[in-house]
């Protein structure tokens, strides 16, 4: 399927003709339609699929670049991960007027952080404990979110940060839209999915 014949926002298209996107990949073409109906998704796709704008896309078309709220947030479990999603999610939203995305991850310097979340950004991409941080501390606020997703999930998972991302999803509106990526779909994500998601459509490829 082409991006042109797919529903998507002017600015959303041109922004995936200037990446070099044809086609939809086939976790596109599966996850992005549940996705804008606001559904909660579980999604196994291994890197190199295109999950980043799967979920990627569909946060660029639904979050209100009116409002300085933080609206989605996506947790990813390194440093370079999230500098990378940030950075596909930023060409996604070229075209869309107002809206910042950030990376907030530990070892980058606070206050560079702190400055730009006070100026207000929609789209957040962070490391897990840094997040805690910023929650803590009152930066980041948490209550207009409406889109929550976890990248490699299984990974942060492995990597320890269960208790850490259940810390965080305390603080996020119930009412979000819940959206877990995984390479591989264990009985740990199953049931924290369980826990945490509303009926999810499973999208596999
Ligand atoms: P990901 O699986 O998200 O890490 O994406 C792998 C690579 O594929 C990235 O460089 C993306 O920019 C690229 N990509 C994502 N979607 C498409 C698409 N529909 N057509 C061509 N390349 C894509």
């Amino acid at each position: 399927q082409k991006f042109e014949n797919f529903n998507l926002s002017e600015e959303v298209v041109k922004a995936v003709s200037d990446m070099g996107f044809e086609e939809l990949s086939l976790i596109q073409e599966q996850a992005i339609p549940y996705l804008m109906e606001g559904e909660d998704v579980i999604g196994q796709a291994q890197t190199g699929t295109g999950k980043t704008a799967a979920f990627g896309i569909p946060i660029v078309e639904k979050v209100d670049s009116n409002s300085n709220d933080v609206q989605a947030l996506v947790l990813c479990p390194t440093r370079e991960l999230c500098i990378q999603v940030s950075e596909e999610i930023s060409k996604l939203a070229k075209y869309k007027v107002g809206l910042r995305v950030l990376p907030i991850y530990g070892g980058q310097p606070i206050d560079r952080q702190l400055r730009a979340l006070k100026k207000g950004v929609q789209i957040v991409i962070g490391t897990p404990g840094r997040v805690i941080d910023h929650i803590k501390r009152r930066t980041l606020k948490t209550n207009n979110i409406k889109m929550f997703v976890l990248d490699e999930a299984d990974e942060m998972f492995d990597m320890g940060f269960r208790d850490d991302i259940e810390l965080i999803l305390k603080d996020v509106p119930e009412d979000r839209q819940s959206l877990f990526f995984s390479a591989t779909m264990d009985k740990n994500i199953m049931k924290f999915a369980k826990k945490y998601q509303k009926d999810p459509k499973i999208v596999q490829v």
